[in-house]
This record gives C-alpha cells, structure tokens and sequence, in this order.
C-alpha cells in the first residue's frame, strides 16, 4: 500500500520527465540531415541532354559516366522532362530493335519532381520512395539546377553518419 502522499504519475508528468537525450528526434541524425549537407559531399555536376537528341546518345552517356538517369533541357537551358534507364527498357520492350533512334522528348517523364537544397533528406527519402523513382533534381530558391541526388547517394551517406555515430558511442564507452 502507498504512503498516503503518493500521487499515481500521469501521462503529463511523463513526458514532462523525458530529457532531450531521450527523445526519438534528437537521437536520430537523419532526420535532420538536408539535401544540401549531402551536395557538399558530391561534384554538383548533372548531366543533360537535348529533347532532339537520341536515345542513342543517351545509352553511350549513361554508360560513359555511370549514371541511371538524364535531365532534359530545352534550347534555353530550362529543365523540361528527365529521362531514366527505366523509361528505356520500358521502350525497348515496346519497340523493340527500333528504340535508339528515337528522340529523348518521345520517351521522358515531363513532370519532374525536384527538392531544394535546404529539403531534409528524410523526407526525400519519403517522396522516392511513395513515387517509386530513385532520382531528384536539386533546385534553388531562384530556380537553378544545383545537382541531383539518388537513392544511392542517400543509402552511402546514411551508411557514413551511422558509422560515425556507432565510433564515436564506442569512443564514450571505452573512453
Ligand atoms: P528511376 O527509378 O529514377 O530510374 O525512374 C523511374 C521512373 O520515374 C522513370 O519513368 C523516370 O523517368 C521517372 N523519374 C525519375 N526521377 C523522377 C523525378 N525526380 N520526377 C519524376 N519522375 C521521375
């Protein structure tokens, strides 16, 4: 039996109780990493083409420089479609032997999902995942194309941080 003083805690003393260290979010570095820390890790460089060009030319710089995807410029410079692997096995099951000679217009996706630099990549995450793409154009608050990030990128540097927290949790335990 209780001392007579005993008051039962409730569910507001609880969480009035929980230290900062305690909660899920602070322990979590990925929910607050943004798009913006995992550019400064990369070369910016995004790879374009033309609306005219072929599917031809695509294939060769996908293999030249080891990438799954293009963004599609206009004459002007302005980002109009983006043009994956995928869109291109899809068109070769379609069409096939007569795939390469199309142009990049007939084949892209026109409506481009992009995240600005300042993004958490947690919620990126969430937005390749629910659309079922693993690529998205970085662009800035005035418009301009800053990079690109792919699942991948955000996979590596996820597998960097939690190393880096696994280190240094070992360093505070063995001192
Ligand atoms: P991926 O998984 O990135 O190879 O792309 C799968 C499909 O989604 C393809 O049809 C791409 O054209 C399209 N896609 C890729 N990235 C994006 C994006 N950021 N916004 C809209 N569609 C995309």
């Amino acid at each position: 039996m209780p001392p007579s003083s005993y008051q039962a805690p409730t569910v507001g003393d609880r969480e009035s109780h929980a230290t900062v260290s305690q909660s899920a979010e602070t322990n979590l570095s990925s929910t607050k990493t943004t798009v913006a820390e995992l550019l400064a890790n990369k070369d910016g460089k995004v790879i374009t083409v033309n609306v005219d060009d072929t599917i031809e030319t695509v294939v060769m710089l996908l293999r030249e420089k080891h990438i799954g995807a293009v963004l599609v410029t206009d004459e002007s410079g302005k980002m109009v479609g983006i043009l994956s692997e995928r869109d291109i096995v899809r068109k070769m099951a379609e069409t096939p032997g007569k795939t390469l000679p199309q142009q990049v217009k007939n084949l892209m996706t026109e409506n481009v999902i992009t995240c600005t630099p300042s993004d958490l990549l947690i919620n990126v995450l969430h937005k390749m995942t629910d659309g079922r793409f693993r690529h998205m154009p970085v662009v800035d608050d005035h418009g301009e194309l800053t990079g690109i990030i792919t699942i991948g990128d955000v996979v590596h540097f996820r597998l960097n941080q939690l190393e880096y927290e696994a280190l240094k949790m070992k360093q505070m335990i063995v001192g």
